[in-house]
């Protein structure tokens, strides 16, 4: 077994994970079985309570944990599917020893970092190493060299190096090299400096990854060399990417990344097969079409707030041929209504999300959708918020609502399940990870998946409320993909509407370049052609969904 530790100097906010990432798809290129895994220094035992305005998406795995978005990169830029073992934080660390110190694991031992902490992490690293899947393991070290959290992972490391021998072992250092425009140069001294901090607590990086907004010449790679006792072969630019985050393993294995790591570590491997890669970035940067789409949310200052979708966009667009401009706008700006905001854009997009704010913005920028043939995908809320506009503006239920936004609301169109079942006291957990989808044969659904059983990832609590299916159903409104038990509604559509699709679950965790998302591929596929045709060409799917029968529909009871 081979491992890689990635570890992050001078700032944050370097793409160490994108990088990490990168590396994994330049492996498996070379027919090596590869699994990614990040160490968070930070003490929150999981980032599912943690705010997205400071730390971007949270990440859904199969398994339900609720991850760092770095785990997206991983999944989308490789083959490995990844579990809550992949993920480690300090928090849980912590929580570990002191579950084993309270039932006397430690046999009355006094309690340390050093060794107690570091065997936490330690174990975490082996228990992943299992030779009959993997290859080679490659673990993100969160933060920045120097951060008081992260030396207990550093130290965990360096002790792990001792005894799996150094010829398994490549520890690469992402780091910036910052130009001064002042000075017309690159500056190594950061760099210099953060290595040294390393090296302090024992780790002697092999590689260096400069992200610089320049290119790296012959007199900074040799001071680099120099300075931080890193071969000059080894001393790898990462320049800002021109396009897409897709360019970065075509840019590093340009640098000879790659080939180095492989000569590192002993590997003797087949040249990396780039092909279908760089067909994929070719279309995101240079497609024949362009399409105006709408993301209506809440965090649209924070890229990162929504990065899976925009991400699931870009697959779906360069599937087909059409690049995206995004509209990204803030729901509480719809709040009176929708003006010109949506005027020429070809796609409405409506993500998930919590609480009330900007929930009647989304209902407008939903109803835009609909009344005007635009096609529309919502995710998660997006879905639940497509039932609301639907109930009040079609089924005349004026006060439909939420419970999340309304306790009170005469028609609970969405709300918990122990609501929908008369239980007063609520306290519903979250609904998470993978859960199948029975889909109506039929529907949009099903042509749109050419399938009538998928699996998709779930993070939410409110649900369909079946007793208004009947009613919604005879206005166009079509549940078409249900648990399979036919209890929760997972997946909505509208008959008259060429592309109006909503799901519980969210889709986004699952497309990856060359795999587009068959919802997302859709819904970019209707764009294209609404913007085409305008509203009345907009259908791409030649037959309107059927309505569905009630035997096709189990009954809730
Ligand atoms: N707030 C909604 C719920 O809990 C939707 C959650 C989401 O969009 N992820 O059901």
């Amino acid at each position: 077994m081979k491992y890689i530790f990635v570890t992050g100097g001078v700032v944050s906010s370097l793409g160490k994970g994108l990088t990490a990432a990168s590396l994994g798809t330049l492996l498996e290129a070379r027919s090596l079985r590869v699994v990614l895994q990040k160490f968070d220094p930070y003490l929150n035992v999981d980032p599912g309570t943690m705010n997205p305005f400071q730390h971007g998406e949270v990440y859904v795995l199969n398994d339900g944990a609720e991850t760092d978005l770095d785990l997206g990169h991983y999944e989308r830029f490789t083959n490995c599917v990844l579990t809550r073992h992949n993920n480690l934080t300090s928090g849980q660390v912590y929580e570990t020893v002191i579950l084993k110190e309270r039932r006397g694991d430690y046999l009355g031992k006094t309690v340390q970092v050093i060794p107690h902490v570091t065997d936490v992490i330690k174990d975490r690293i082996r228990k992943l190493s299992d030779e009959s899947k993997y290859d080679v393991v490659i673990t993100e070290i969160g933060g920045t060299t120097g951060d008081i959290e992260g030396l207990p992972f550093i130290e965990a490391i360096r002790q792990f190096i001792l005894e799996v021998g150094p010829e398994n072992v490549v520890n690469m250092h992402v780091t910036l090299v910052p130009y001064i425009k002042a000075a017309h140069e690159l500056k190594t001294k950061p760099t210099q400096q953060s290595v040294a901090k390393l090296r302090e607590i024992g780790l002697q990086p092999q590689v260096l990854i400069c992200r610089s907004e320049k290119p790296l010449d012959g007199d900074v790679r040799r001071k680099l060399s120099m300075f931080c006792n890193v071969a000059e072969k080894a001393v790898i630019e990462e320049r800002d990417v021109e396009h897409t985050i897709y360019e970065v393993p075509l840019t590093l294995h340009a640098e000879g990344l790659d080939q180095l790591v492989c000569d590192l570590l002993h590997l003797e491997t087949p040249k990396p097969d780039l092909k279908d890669w760089q067909k994929f970035v070719d279309c995101v940067v240079s497609p024949s079409n362009r399409v105006k789409i709408a993301v209506v949310g809440k965090y649209m200052d924070v890229r990162d707030a929504y990065k899976s979708i925009y991400e699931s966009l870009t697959h779906a667009a360069a599937s087909e041929d059409c690049g995206i401009d995004l509209e990204l706008i803030d729901a509480e700006s719809l709040a009176d209504g929708v003006d010109d905001q949506l005027k020429d854009v070809a796609g409405v997009l409506i993500p998930g999300g919590f609480g009330v704010r900007g929930a009647e913005g989304k209902i407008n920028a939903t109803r835009y959708a609909r009344e005007r043939g635009i096609p529309f995908l919502g995710l998660c809320l997006g879905m639940q918020v497509a039932t609301i506009e639907f109930a009040r503006n079609v089924c005349g239920l004026k006060d439909a609502n939420s419970t999340e936004f309304d306790k009170d609301t005469p028609d609970p169109v969405i709300s918990l399940l122990e609501e929908q079942r008369g239980v007063r006291k609520k306290g519903a957990s979250m609904r998470l990870g993978t859960w199948p989808t029975k889909i109506v044969p039929g529907t949009l659904a099903e042509k749109i998946y050419g399938d009538t059983e998928v699996t998709e990832r779930h993070r939410h609590r409110y649900e369909f409320n079946m007793k208004y299916r009947d009613r919604m159903d005879a206005k166009g409104f079509v549940i078409s993909g249900t648990s399979p038990d036919g209890t929760l509604a997972e997946l909505i559509e509208l008959r008259d509407h060429p592309y109006f699709v909503g799901c519980q679950y969210h889709p986004e965790f699952q497309s990856k370049p060359n795999k587009p998302h068959p919802l997302f591929k859709g819904f970019i596929a209707a764009a294209l052609a609404y913007q085409v045709g305008g509203e009345k060409r907009g259908r791409t799917i030649e037959q309107t969904p059927i309505s569905v029968s009630d035997e096709e529909l189990v009954l809730q009871r």
